[in-house]
Formats: C-alpha cells, sequence, structure tokens
C-alpha cells in the first residue's frame, strides 16, 4: 500500500517502507542508545497489520470543503482522500460530513482572518465495540441545519453512536474548546480495554492505538510481581488506565495526574467500573511523592508513565526514598527515559532489561518499558 502525499503530509515517516524494515530501525535505534547500559534490548513488538489502528482522527478543511492535516508551520491544509492509518469508515464518514457542510453551506474558519464557522472535525471510534463518535469543532454555538445533519449521517452510518457540537473561540491551535453541545446521542462512546469499560467523550484522554495498548499494558504489568497486600502508586496516570486494571491484583492503587480533565474522566471510569480500591489524586506526580514521605508512608510498588519530557530529578528521588520493590517505567520517549533511568542508579535502583512496543506504527515513535529494583 502506498501512500501518495506522505512527503507533504508529514505525518508519518516510514510509511512508504516495508513495516518489518521499520521494526528494524527501530530495535537498532534501542541498541545503540542503551549501548552502555549491558543490558538486554527485547525486540520491538510490532503488530500483525500495523495500517488503520488510529482510534482518533481530527481533520482540517479549506475553503473548497477538502480536508488533511495541516501542513507543517502553515495554515495549507493537504487534502488526502484516504490515510492508510484510519480505518476505512472513518474516512468515509469524514467525507460525508464534507458533503454535508457543503450542502448545508456550512463556512469553513479560516486561521489566517479567524472567521467562518467549522475548524476542525474529530471522529473517534472504539476498536471493541465499533461505535464511533463524531465532534464538529465550530465558532458557533449552533449548527444550521443540525437535525437534518444528523439524521443523514446517521441513516447512512448507524456506527455513529453520537454527536456533539464543541464550541471554540479562540486564537488557538487547540483544537477543543470549552462549550459542547450534544447534537444526537448521549455524548459519548463505550470501549473495553483489558476486561473494563471506559466511557469516551469528546475531550477524553484515550489510547490512539487499542490493540497494541492492550500489548504494553499487559507486558508492562507482567514484568511486575504484585501482591494481594501491595499499594501501588500509577503516577502519570492519564485517566487512571493502567492502576485501574492493575487494581484487581492488589490492596490499593493511587493514581496521580495533573490534568483536571483527565482526572474527571479517571473518575467517571471508576464509577463505571466499580473499583473500590482506586484512589484518583489530582497533583503533581514529583509533589504528591514528596508529601507522601512526609507523611512516612511507604510504597510497595510505582507505576510512571511520564509525558515526552521524562521525569524529575525531585520525583525520582522521592519515589525511591519510599523504598519501592518495584518500579515499573513506561516510556513515550528512551532518551528522556535513559536520562531518568541513569538517575535512579543513583538511588540504587536498576534495571536488567528494556522491552519496547510499536505504538504508532510508521511514525518514528517507540514506547519502551523496563522495571528498575533495588539492588
Ligand atoms: N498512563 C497514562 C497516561 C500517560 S501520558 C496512559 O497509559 O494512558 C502522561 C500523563 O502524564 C499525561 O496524562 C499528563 O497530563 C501527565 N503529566 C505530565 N506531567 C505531570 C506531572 N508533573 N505530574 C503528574 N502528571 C503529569
Amino acid at each position: 500500500m502506498i501512500c501518495e502525499i506522505s512527503k507533504k503530509c508529514g505525518g508519518c515517516q516510514f510509511i512508504n517502507q516495508d513495516y518489518q524494515k521499520s521494526l528494524e530501525y527501530k530495535n537498532s535505534y534501542m541498541k545503540a542508545l542503551f549501548k552502555d547500559f549491558h543490558v538486554a534490548i527485547h525486540p520491538i513488538i510490532g503488530m500483525h497489520n500495523p495500517y488503520g489502528y488510529r482510534n482518533k482522527v481530527i481533520v482540517a478543511f479549506n475553503k473548497n470543503y477538502e480536508y488533511g492535516l495541516y501542513q507543517e508551520h502553515s495554515h495549507h491544509i493537504v487534502p488526502y482522500s484516504y490515510c492508510l492509518l484510519h480505518d476505512e469508515l472513518t474516512d468515509s464518514i469524514i467525507h460525508k460530513i464534507a458533503l454535508l457542510l457543503k450542502k448545508y453551506r456550512v463556512s469553513i474558519y479560516d486561521p489566517r482572518t479567524c472567521k467562518g464557522e467549522i475548524r476542525h472535525v474529530l471522529i473517534r471510534r472504539s476498536y471493541t465495540t465499533k461505535q464511533y463518535m463524531i465532534v464538529l469543532v465550530s465558532t458557533k454555538t449552533m449548527l444550521k441545519g443540525s437535525r437534518n445533519f444528523s439524521r443523514e449521517i446517521v441513516k447512512e452510518f448507524p456506527q455513529v453512536k453520537t454527536i456533539v457540537l464543541n464550541t471554540n473561540t479562540r486564537d488557538t491551535v487547540v483544537v477543543l474548546g470549552e462549550k459542547e453541545t450534544v447534537l444526537y446521542g448521549k455524548g459519548f462512546i463505550i470501549d473495553y480495554l483489558c476486561d473494563l469499560s471506559f466511557k469516551i467523550s469528546a475531550k477524553s484522554f484515550y489510547q490512539i492505538n487499542h490493540e497494541q495498548c492492550e500489548i504494553l499494558y499487559k507486558k508492562a504489568l507482567s514484568l511486575l510481581s504484585i501482591r494481594k497486600e501491595d499499594i501501588i502508586y500509577d503516577t502519570y496516570s492519564g485517566i487512571g488506565t493502567i492502576g485501574m486494571i492493575a487494581a484487581k491484583y492488589a490492596k490499593r492503587v493511587y493514581s496521580i495526574e495533573k490534568n483536571k480533565q483527565a482526572v474527571k474522566d479517571a473518575k467517571i471510569n471508576q464509577a463505571f467500573n466499580n473499583l473500590i480500591n482506586v484512589y484518583l489524586i489530582q497533583d503533581d506526580a514529583g509533589e504528591y511523592m514528596i508529601h507522601q514521605i512526609k507523611q512516612n508512608v511507604s510504597a510497595d510498588i510505582i507505576i510512571m508513565d511520564p509525558p515526552r519530557s521524562g521525569s524529575s530529578l525531585e520525583f525520582i528521588q522521592a519515589s525511591c526514598q519510599l523504598g519501592p520493590r518495584e518500579i515499573l517505567y513506561i516510556s513515550c520517549n528512551p532518551e528522556t527515559q535513559i536520562r531518568d533511568l541513569k538517575n535512579f542508579k543513583n538511588y540504587g535502583y536498576y534495571f536488567r532489561d528494556i522491552y519496547s512496543v510499536d505504538m504508532f506504527p510508521f511514525t518514528n515513535g517507540i514506547e519502551s518499558i523496563t522495571v528498575l529494583r533495588k539492588h
């Protein structure tokens, strides 16, 4: 399969190369990166079918109702007719939306003049239930002909379970605004991940590649030896997924996440799954760990999954001081992970091997996992 616009779009770096070759490239990259550590580097876990994996797609339109991503550093849309990372239905729905916006003469937002209505369309898909959500991002709080618009979409695509109008009036690159109006359905879709159910709304944080996410979580948790009496800290926890999955094997899980919206989502899903031994805390992970030391508590297991910039020295120091038996470090940027692993070593925590998962095939992303233990 060939992508004809890859050079202009810039969304993925390896799309027109053999998938196995891209995995080999990632393996040698990891080997080179960790060469001074003398640890085992396990081959990256790839996908059987690496196409169509994205559960979330955002496109913008030009005034001719063509859609695609913005070219890097520009207001120019690179139009596409299909994207190899999207499933076919997602692109068919977007195509229909473009036709309807044109039909109902809904204007397109121009970021240069800040005039016009529709800024973006966001499609979310549940991999397990096959439910779809459409989010129309507009500068207005109403959509002309919204009832007919919704009716026409749902008639052709019964998989679309909800349609939301999100209003974003700010001059910003952030896609979603604060206000939401549900045009059709309940405003969320349901997905299942590692035996738990998740409600996904327009603004929810959620993993983009469902299949690989399950593999990542299962692999990561299998590296730990969780005991029934364990207290686990799931830090940089997002909507709390990893901690919630680990909760049934442990006594208690504390999930620490800085982002308010993510914690809100986590609380909804905690209730949805009736998880009584999970405690969701909105705080800076480093500050919270320092606070825990002052409270004189200890930790059995710490899970950390920081953003691309990695963790902080305060966090690492405080985590080691809490004396966990094991620290599971999941990273979306092996370069900052290495820096942090060196810091852990200074506090007596060592790792013996590195696993990695190809979470975003055809892009240069690598998700790497390791477990640190006290020497
Ligand atoms: N573990 C989650 C999310 C990982 S993404 C999952 O598997 O889905 C990293 C998360 O760290 C984001 O949700 C981000 O908001 C959060 N974060 C970033 N800096 C933080 C900090 N200093 N303290 C706590 N959380 C932080």
